[in-house]
């Protein structure tokens, strides 16, 4: 069995933003030789997510919104997480509606995504560097 681990790097200027990641994850299947497998996608911190959907800027428009009424940024104050001196609480609760990770299955050496599936890495508290790991197994 084959096995490849590769890391991209991230740091994105403001606060949140969705990116379309597909080619990174597409060019380290074709680094990782693999042809039959699983390829699993994560972010490595608990203020961003990696998550599957369509690549339309009118869904992520209604995504942000979504997300801004179920944990508002503002007030701060609102949250017992930033007690601590962190402003991030929202972001917490972020990532986990929109996820940790996915899983793609590789067939022929290529992403075997349903209809308009595309990857994105969900930045809900930016302005430093933050990772996604991509772990890719099989034959
Ligand atoms: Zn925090």
């Amino acid at each position: 069995m084959k096995s490849y681990r590769k890391e991209l790097w991230f740091n994105v200027p403001t606060r949140r933003a969705f990116i379309n990641i597909t080619p990174q994850v597409e060019e380290a299947v074709r680094e990782s030789g693999v042809k039959e497998g699983l390829c699993l996608v994560n972010a490595m911190h608990i203020t961003a997510s990696v998550f599957i959907n369509d690549d339309e800027p009118g869904l992520h428009h209604d995504f942000e919104e979504w997300l801004e009424q179920l944990a508002p940024h503002e007030p701060i104050s609102r949250y017992r997480h930033n007690l601590t001196g962190e402003d991030n609480a929202d972001a917490h609760l972020k990532r986990t509606i929109m996820g940790r990770e996915v899983v793609v299955a590789i067939t022929n050496g290529k992403l075997d995504f349903g209809p308009w599936e595309q990857i994105f890495y969900g930045e809900f508290d930016g302005r430093r560097r933050k990772r996604v790991l991509i772990k890719i197994i099989g034959e």
